[in-house]
């Protein structure tokens, strides 16, 4: 541990000192981390950068710890640490390049679109319903496409920790109604209905709370039968907004719904072996809703459907 935390053999390290050598973006997380290992008596497990004590190296630390029962006033910690550097900087190379990809592919798209729109205008002059009928598939494809194409640049830019907010005021009910007729129209088929609550403003990141109510949206019919209603509502709670999407899918079982929220977590059963997906939609909703000072959950039980629900700030 002190040769990490660049000590010399002989020199004491404390708790402290330990601490202060962890960037000041990353002391709150650890801090906590470690007292809520203490107060619970359960293990705990973090990675955070530290700098180094004389050689000024920063290095990626993983810490496996945990505290044994107090005697008295005095708290055992142990665990292990290690130096994780190497694999951190593989994983900030390959966000930088699935950002850099991502965001290239979104021009020609942009493109595409254009184009699209175009000749549809064009096809219905010449009231060539064959045509009209292709370029709305070839529209609804590149809406998926760009749809992944913005959760990959947004996954890039959380695991780099650099996901930046631009927050404005807006009605949120607006937002949801678009959402809700772009989806029924690239998922052709579900029925999604909304329940009217009047208009509603926040202030939030719109693309970003787009992306979060496009996932939920899309969970819900992908994991639902092909028919079955969705229905979203939003109330006022407080100083917060509340939005909820419920199916009457396949629904989670308790022990899954605790770790849905985690990075590429699927859950394995009969059910979604069939459905594919990368599994880093909610991780990336909850990322988000959680930049915004909001709280997202799910309530479910297996056979019986489920509801998402995410918290924002009001306007
Ligand atoms: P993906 O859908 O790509 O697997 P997500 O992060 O969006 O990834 O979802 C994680 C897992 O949560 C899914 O694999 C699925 O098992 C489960 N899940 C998400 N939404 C629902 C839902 N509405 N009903 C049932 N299961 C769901």
């Amino acid at each position: 541990m002190k040769a990490l935390f660049g000590y010399l053999p002989g020199e004491d390290l404390s708790y402290e000192a330990a601490l202060a050598q962890v960037p000041d973006k990353y002391r709150p997380k650890v801090i906590a981390t470690i007292e809520e290992s203490r107060a619970r008596q359960a293990p705990f497990h973090l990675e955070c950068p530290v700098t180094g004590f004389h050689d000024r190296r920063e290095r990626w630390v993983r810490v496996l710890g945990g505290f044994s029962i107090p005697e008295g006033s005095i708290h055992h910690l142990s665990g292990v640490i290690m130096d994780i550097t190497e694999q951190k900087q593989n994983e900030l190379r390959k966000n930088r390049f699935i950002g850099m990809v991502s965001h290239e592919l979104k021009t020609p798209l942009t493109a595409l679109k254009a184009y699209v729109q175009m000749l549809n205008v064009w096809a219905k002059k010449q009231k060539d319903n064959f045509t009209i009928g292709a370029l709305s598939k070839v529209e609804k494809q590149i809406k998926k496409m760009a749809a992944m194409i913005t959760g990959f640049l947004n996954l890039s830019g959380v695991e780099s920790g650099m996901i930046h907010l631009d927050k404005q005021d807006f009605f949120l009910d607006e937002l949801i109604r678009e959402v809700i007729e772009e989806t029924a129209f690239i998922l052709a088929g579900g029925q999604i209905s909304l329940v009217e609550a009047g208009p509603l403003r926040v202030n939030a990141d719109r693309e970003k709370i787009e992306q979060v109510i496009i996932n939920l949206l899309n969970n819900a019919v992908k994991y639902s039968a092909k028919i079955a209603p969705v229905e979203v509502y939003y109330t006022q709670a407080g100083d917060m907004v509340q939005v909820s999407i419920k199916d009457s899918g396949i629904g989670i079982s308790q022990e899954d719904i605790a770790r849905l929220f985690e990075p590429h977590y699927r859950v394995e059963s009969k059910e979604t072996q069939n459905i594919k997906g990368f599994g880093i939609g909610l991780y990336l909703c909850a990322e988000i809703i959680k930049r915004h000072q909001g709280k997202i959950w799910a309530e479910s039980e297996p056979g019986k459907g489920s509801t998402f629900s995410f918290t924002l700030p009001l306007g």
